[in-house]
């Protein structure tokens, strides 16, 4: 298969771009590089079926040639780089998703949109499910991000019920893993960041809000099975394992066996107070659930910035 991915040069994008070429697809990557970095895609450079493109995705999308997916995955992602490129953001998830719905519907493409737990907002239910229509503040901090994503989606079925576009959405929660940016400002590279360098760890609030965090390699694996589905209503991918971020920060100082003590910083406005996927439909309709433990996950993944911290 043909596969088109726009922000394939990201963290999940470049996991994901890693996995189509492995099943023996060949894909074309388009990212403009402002969050996203070539660093990711370097090992793939002699490789005769990656193509990368230089490209904002909100600007006309020209491919020749036939094309089997697309895969929308292009947007600042974390609340520092969606807050530092709040109309890159709003554009990527609105007329970034128009334009690659478009190049779908003239390519007669199957289409994937990465979509996000952020939709539910600051949920008043836990956990999140899939009928769950969330909690968001429109033109809060958060609302570049939470908006342009719930925007992307209504233009996903709208592509599927008007014009028949064999879509999906996946609503992806806290994912982590290798190829995270050190200074995305999320906590899971923050906290490893600051527990290597035996400085404090910075929680926000007390520390009572909670995530559940999901590791790379389950994450794209339910991506390729959704993507493989034929499923059209959204579906969370995540790992249902809730913690604090208290509990979180601990985890990380006992697992760099790290010096750093814990501080508290004021907690961001509209942070939502908890979050974790309701995965049932996951387990029952692509028969997925994460296998790796967070212990197992974070492992790795402090590994890795170890090792990219000596490079
Ligand atoms: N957080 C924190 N300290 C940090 C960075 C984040 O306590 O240095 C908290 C943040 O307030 C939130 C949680 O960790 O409650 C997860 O934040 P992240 O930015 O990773 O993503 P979010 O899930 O909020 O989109």
């Amino acid at each position: 298969m043909k596969v088109l991915i726009t922000g394939g040069a990201g963290f999940l994008g470049s996991h994901l771009v890693d996995l189509l070429l492995k099943e023996g697809n060949e894909v074309i990557c388009l990212d403009n590089l402002i969050t996203g970095s070539m660093d990711n895609l370097a090992h793939l450079q002699d490789n005769k079926k990656f193509r990368f493109i230089k490209q904002d995705v909100t600007e006309y999308i020209k491919i020749d040639g036939p094309i089997d997916y697309v895969l929308h995955f292009a947007s600042p992602a974390s609340p520092i780089d969606y807050q530092k490129y709040p109309i890159q953001t709003l554009k990527v998830g609105a007329l970034g998703a128009h334009k690659t719905l478009g190049l779908a519907k003239t390519k007669t493409a199957k289409f994937l949109l990465a979509s996000t737990s952020e939709v539910y907002g600051d949920p008043l239910v836990n956990p999140q499910r899939e009928n769950y229509w969330g909690n968001v503040n429109a033109i809060g901090p958060r609302g570049m991000y939470d908006e342009a994503k719930r925007f992307a989606e209504a233009m996903t079925m709208a592509y599927h019920r008007y014009h028949g576009i064999d879509t999906r959405i996946a609503r992806i929660f806290n994912t982590f893993g290798e190829r995270m940016r050190k200074k995305d400002g999320r906590v899971v590279p923050t906290f490893i960041t600051q527990a290597l360098a035996n400085e404090p760890l910075t929680v926000f609030g007390d520390g009572s809000q909670t995530r559940s965090f999901c590791y790379v390699s389950d994450m794209i694996e339910g991506l390729y099975k959704l993507m493989l589905s034929v499923i059209h209503e959204p579906i969370n991918l995540g790992n249902p394992q809730e913690m604090t971020i208290l509990d979180f920060a601990k985890k990380i100082i006992e697992l760099t066996k790290s010096k750093s003590k814990i501080v508290y910083k004021p907690l961001p406005q509209d942070d939502p107070k908890v979050r974790r996927p309701d995965i049932s439909k996951a387990r029952k309709l692509l028969k997925w659930e994460p296998k790796i433990s967070l212990e197992e996950g974070l492992k790795k993944t402090i590994a890795w910035f170890k090792k990219s911290k000596e490079a």
